[in-house]
């Protein structure tokens, strides 16, 4: 296992879907998920502050918020997606305002990346992901062996 080059975590048919937008964003993402509430209700929600918040209302369903994104909710996104629990995330940022938190934003793109976590960044790409086939089975995602790598480092900055 340690020797292995990558190790795969289980997306399990239950996603822990995250759901983040910017204020540009926020009044398609909550149509999207008001629109998809059937899709979603199968699911566990969390998402930034303001948004799961906006979620939460729009459409009835729990969704966990997390703080607003400028105050770090991004960056407890990823620490999730780290721990093991997000696997799927919708984020709809913004590409025509600059953010205050905008290396938040690149760290928590950068994470889902590592995790290889499904994520979508538009609606087009939101829309496909839920009417993928793998939202109703499990997946297994490849991540890179960082023990391999670890050990591999520990063993050249040891002694
Ligand atoms: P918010 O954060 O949902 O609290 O607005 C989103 C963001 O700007 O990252």
């Amino acid at each position: 296992m340690v020797e292995d080059d990558y190790i795969y975590f289980k997306i399990e048919k239950t996603k822990h879907i995250a759901l983040v937008a910017h204020d540009g964003k926020k009044k398609e993402l909550v149509e999207w998920a008001d629109r998809n509430k059937d899709i979603l209700k199968n699911h566990f929600l969390c998402g930034t502050g303001t948004t799961a918040r906006l979620i939460a209302e729009k459409t009835g369903l729990p969704v966990k918020a997390y703080n607003s994104g400028p105050l770090g909710g991004d960056q407890q996104i990823g620490a999730r997606i780290v721990e093991g629990n997000v696997d799927f995330v919708v984020f709809l940022w913004d590409p025509l305002e600059s953010q205050p938190h905008d290396p938040d934003v690149k760290a928590l793109l950068r994470i889902a990346v590592v995790y290889d976590i499904p994520v979508a960044n538009n609606l087009a790409t939101a829309d496909f992901l839920l009417a993928s086939r793998f939202m109703d089975e499990e997946y297994d995602r490849k991540v890179e062996n960082f023990n391999k790598t670890m050990k591999a480092r520990i063993e050249k900055f040891g002694e």
